[in-house]
């Protein structure tokens, strides 16, 4: 047998033994970005979805192979490293998480996070304190920090970011209480290099935003989880799972 053979027939086998991963071992977590939903499919844009999408969007996923995981678990590593996962998440805190996402995930028994803007609780359309609670209590939710203003770190001192992601988790810790894991998802998705350092070194174990920055190094800057918007309307799953799966360098589903 050839070289060229043999390295063909070693690649079968392990694409064999770790399907849909490729040549790499490992298998995909994928974040999955909601914002806010609505019932009405005439108002579902790029950023809002439907109690209806969203259930087709996990079915779909499911189908392709794919495992819900919480960000709880993920946190802790709690899972199979040579699975595909998915994570729903929602940023902003917005109550249509709870009155029509909520009973959506809880029917299919998928976990889900919310990133909360501690600076809108209570305003018009955003979950109060008394709703964060109720969603917490439920079973489906986990409540993390999506920082107090919601301002680009970008735009702000590395000191003003950290100042803000601290009024924010006095909010929750006051509100809510301590939760297990210390995780924020950057507003906008905008992030700097200096504002990771920093809030690894203030004790956040993870960051969440949507693309992974060249010069990323776990060990340097926490963990991620990296994410893909699932638009409104019509999301290809297989689609958004291969985008992700490429970037990470997972082999993609076919
Ligand atoms: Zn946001």
């Amino acid at each position: 047998m050839s070289k060229r053979m043999l390295a063909a027939v070693l690649l079968l086998a392990i694409v064999m033994i770790f399907p849909g991963c490729g040549g790499k071992n490992k298998g995909d977590v994928l974040g999955l970005m909601y914002h806010h939903l609505v019932e009405d499919p005439a108002q579902a844009t790029a950023w809002i979805t439907t109690p209806d999408e969203l259930r087709n969007n996990l079915t779909d996923l499911q189908a392709l192979g794919y495992r819900p995981l919480s960000l709880e678990d993920y946190a802790a590593e709690n899972y199979d490293p040579m699975g595909d996962y998915f994570i729903v998440t929602f940023d902003d805190g917005y109550l249509s998480n709870l009155t029509l996402a909520g009973p959506v995930l809880e029917e299919m028994d998928i976990p889900a996070a919310i990133f909360v803007i501690t600076g809108c609780v209570g305003t018009p359309e955003y979950m109060t304190w008394e709703d964060l609670r109720t969603a917490r209590d439920g079973g489906v939710f986990t409540l993390y920090s999506h920082t107090h203003s919601h301002k680009s770190a970008p735009d702000m001192t590395t000191e003003e970011f950290l100042a803000d992601a601290a009024v924010a988790w006095d909010e929750l810790t006051t509100h809510l209480g301590e939760g297990e894991h210390k995780i924020l998802s950057y507003p906008n998705g905008a992030y700097t290099k200096e504002s990771m350092k920093a809030l690894r070194a203030a004790g956040y174990e993870m960051l969440v935003i949507q693309e992974k920055p060249k010069w990323f190094r776990e060990k340097h800057h926490g963990r991620l989880l990296l994410r893909v918007n699932v638009p409104g309307r019509g999301a290809d799953m297989k689609e958004i799972a291969n985008y992700h799966r490429t970037r990470c360098g997972v082999g993609k589903l076919h």
